[in-house]
């Protein structure tokens, strides 16, 4: 394929504060050193601590995934959108993982999966394991075309077929566990067991069937009738040697023989010393046989007669599971079917659930973040709302909640000393009342009362067209600012996204609440700029979910528009052959259909040009190529009323932009670095502060947004001499109507105020850099400049 060749550097040419990238990478080789040392010791002992976590509890805004921490081995189950912003935000080190496995091939599964490996890749984690249906090899050769290639990180890819070795590769020998795969199978109601390969375990089942089910199965067409779970035995923990029992026993403590006793012992077997049979529960407490956990998908009543008829689930181990993990809808568990096999499990196996009835919080920063904007501005900056399911059903569990943890060793049981606790009340007496207190923020927290009367006195007609900035960062997805998404609400019932990166759906969630299906099925267009995946991987998410949101409210399910780089199709068509329906979701228009001089002769799309410009009340929308990666497009949409919006999508200051975005009343444009950064700025291909203002100036645009922020400014980005009464700056959650971007000037002493100590460190940080940059020749961000946008080989 022309993969290879489309490639671009994505995230890693886009890790803006990511100098200590070698510093970085000692961390994941030390843990390879660590491990081999293990492994050398020859026994290898089960680890002590043991323990997992929730990370997604399932909810809409938050798919299902489980962390799995021992002292050897951190494992992840499920990768969906967000994940890793996830792991940001509660600490947990993505390049610390060595395994993921994923229970099937959805993208509410693996939707974070592509932007996870590049962090990995990124970050030098020379190795991780990946486990799943035989549908993931293809996964990861359509993700190449905007990945790169995968060269630099090991993934062992294993097709969920009996059990896996460790990450390791000393064949069946585990650090921490045995994990064992069981399929199932919607279509055909049947159940194909495979024995563990692992020398120590085996089961009798199913050898013949697998066969079969080997010709099955075609690897590489898309397959949703199949489903993986795992079952996970931790290796057993042999028991402690009691020194003064054997002192009693007259055994040779403190001498070179007892070391050969103590090993036959902790091993099990009794010895003979002067005449005696010792036996090993007089000198050694009880060997730990390792507790079983299970992670169960049963994604819908299809999967029921399946999943529950396979004897593996219960009786796949000798030993009853401790823990079993449903990642299971309420339809599901509230089948009798279910229910009866729930009840199967000894009383003993405690069941914990992920799905859409969770009612947690998860991105508690961005939660708290807008609670203290929200006292800046309650209209731009509305308190984010959850999404409130249906009443759940009752059965008898524990329902998944973000960071629980189910601990396995020492001690068996749950443990919630480290939940999220966020509620409303929290964050007012822990957030926003300190901050009415900052200096000076009291006075400065409301704009003018003419401005507050202007917001709230803005009738219906008044109200769009309206932006919504949803995601404002750059690069990774980051606790208090998501990557590239802009909502442009063009009236009451259409809209257009710009962008839409990771986590897009998500911060629509937390955005809309409830209403989230209503903002959903507005949005009738969207505009990827580039490939880069800050700005194109919550696009699929996007589109299953624009869909079930049609649906849900009885409407005509329709395609959207798409305007994107012609290499997007490469990725969506690899992903519709051989992971998940896509295709029909779109109607697809190249970004060059849009150049001011393309001539269009095609008649099927210049309907779809023109179906698209009436939908939207639009007269034209422009785009052009800019100063980033190759194809990079920045785009301007004009609409009958009169209204110009020009976005840059990411790019150095381009003329080309400006002629196609002259006198906008609003442009958005990117400033990923403080002016102080403007060589580094020229390495990456983006643009500082100054310069995208001055773009605006050129442009002549009404009014100038900066977003796409490196996310080294997590929470307010540095302000230039060149701010005027017509420059704001984004955060996600923002929302803005056209006709109220004048009033956001006069916002910006209360943001200064709220975040004096956050500008005071980077002000800090900029003189001493200054300061080191004129002691020494070299530049601080030497080791960053053979890795820029400009070496992207595209085209
Ligand atoms: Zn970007
Ligand atoms: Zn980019």
């Amino acid at each position: 394929m022309a993969t290879n060749g489309a490639v671009s550097n994505s995230n890693n040419s886009n890790m803006e504060g990511r100098q200590k990238k070698k510093a970085k990478q000692k961390e994941p080789l030390r843990r390879t050193k660590t491990k081999e040392t293990w492994l050398k010791r020859g026994d290898v002992h089960g680890p002590s601590t043991v323990y997992v976590q929730v990370l997604g509890a399932g909810s809409r805004d938050n798919s299902a995934s489980l962390y799995v921490f021992s002292e050897y081995n951190r494992y992840l189950f499920n990768c969906g959108e967000g994940t890793q912003r996830l792991m940001q935000e509660h600490k947990l080190k993505a390049a610390r993982l060595d395994n993921i496995l994923l229970t099937r091939l959805s993208w509410e599964n693996v939707g974070g999966l592509s932007g996870m490996i590049l962090t990995l890749k990124e970050t030098g984690v020379p190795e991780c394991v990946l486990s799943g249906p035989p549908q993931l090899e293809n996964f990861l050769s359509a993700i190449k075309s905007f990945c790169g290639p995968l060269e630099d990180i090991k993934l062992n890819e294993h097709r969920g077929v009996g059990s896996r070795s460790r990450s390791s590769g000393e064949g069946g020998r585990s650090l921490t566990e045995s994990v064992q795969s069981v399929r199932a199978l919607c279509s055909k109601n049947y159940v194909c067991p495979r024995p563990a390969a692992g020398p120590q375990r085996g089961t009798d089942a199913g050898e013949n069937r697998s066969v079969v089910l080997e010709l099955i199965f075609n690897p590489k067409t898309r397959d949703p009738s199949l489903v993986v779970s795992f079952i996970c035995k931790l290796n057993p923990k042999k028991g402690n040697f009691l020194v003064s029992e054997a002192k009693e026993l007259g055994l040779p403590v403190g001498t070179a023989a007892i070391g050969p006793l103590i090993k036959a012992l902790k091993d099990g077997r009794s010895v003979e010393y002067e005449g005696r049979e010792i036996r090993p529960e007089q000198v050694c407490t009880p060997t730990d046989p390792g507790p079983v956990f299970l992670v169960v998908e049963c994604p819908s009543e299809k999967f029921i007669r399946s999943v529950c008829t396979n004897q593996q689930h219960v009786s796949g181990t000798e030993d009853p599971a401790a823990l079993v993990v449903h990642l299971t809808p309420e339809s599901v568990l509230s089948s009798e079917r279910y229910q009866r096999w729930m009840e199967s499990f000894p009383s003993s196996t405690e069941h914990l659930i992920l799905n859409e009835h969770a009612r947690t919080v998860h991105n508690i920063r961005s939660y708290k973040l807008q609670a203290q904007l929200h006292m800046v501005h309650p209209e731009v900056f509305p308190p984010l709302r959850h999404y409130r399911p249906q009443a759940a059903l009752h059965v008898p569990n524990v329902r998944a909640e973000c960071l629980l943890k189910f601990q396995l060793r020492p001690t068996l049981g749950w443990n919630r000393s480290v939940q999220c606790t966020c509620t409303t009340r929290f964050i007012n007496s822990h957030h926003t009342q300190p901050a009415v207190t900052i200096d000076g923020f009291r006075a400065k927290k409301y704009p003018k009362h003419s401005s507050v009367s202007c917001f709230l006195l803005a009738d219906e007609a008044e109200q769009f067209p309206e932006v919504v900035f949803l995601g404002t960062g750059s690069a990774l997805p980051m606790k208090t600012r998501n990557v590239s998404g802009t909502l442009l609400n063009i009236s009451a019932s259409q809209s257009v996204l710009l962008d839409c990166g990771e986590g897009t759906f998500g911060q629509l969630c937390r955005h809309y609440g409830d209403e989230v299906d209503q903002a959903m099925s507005k949005i009738n267009t969207i505009f990827i700029s580039h490939m880069h995946a800050d700005h194109h991987t919550g696009l699929l998410k996007l589109l299953y979910q624009r869909k079930r949101a049609l649906s849900t409210l009885g409407k005509p399910d329709s395609p959207v528009f798409l305007l994107g780089p012609g290499y997007i199709m490469t990725w969506l068509n690899q992903y519709h052959q051989a992971c998940e329906e896509i295709l029909r979701h779109i109607n697809f228009i190249s970004n060059k259909c849009f150049f001011p001089n393309a001539e269009v002769t095609w008649p099927k799309t210049l309907s779809i040009i023109q179906s698209l410009l009436k939908k939207n009340g639009l007269d034209k929308v422009e785009t052009c190529l800019v100063r980033h990666c190759k194809p990079a497009y920045a785009c301007s949409l004009t609409h009958g009323s009169g209204w110009r919006l020009a976005f840059s999508g990411d790019t150095m200051p381009c003329d080309a932009f400006v002629s196609i975005g002259t006198g906008a009343t609003l442009l958005i444009h990117e400033a990923t670095l403080e002016d102080a950064l403007e060589e580094e700025a020229v390495e990456k291909r983006h643009s500082t502060t100054s310069q995208a203002i001055g773009i605006g100036m050129k442009m002549n645009a009404e009014f100038i947004m900066l977003n796409h922020f490196s996310q080294r400014y997590a929470k307010i980005p540095m302000f230039s001499a060149d701010f005027s009464d017509r420059v704001g700056i984004s955060f996600d959650h923002m929302r803005v109507r056209f006709r109220d971007l004048k009033l956001l000037p006069s916002l910006t002493p209360a943001l200064k105020a709220l975040f004096a100590e956050d500008l005071s460190e980077m002000e800090e940080q900029r003189d001493k850099r200054e300061l080191r940059n004129t002691k020494t020749a070299a530049p601080d961000f030497e080791p960053q400049k053979n890795k820029t946008h400009s070496k992207s080989p595209l085209k």
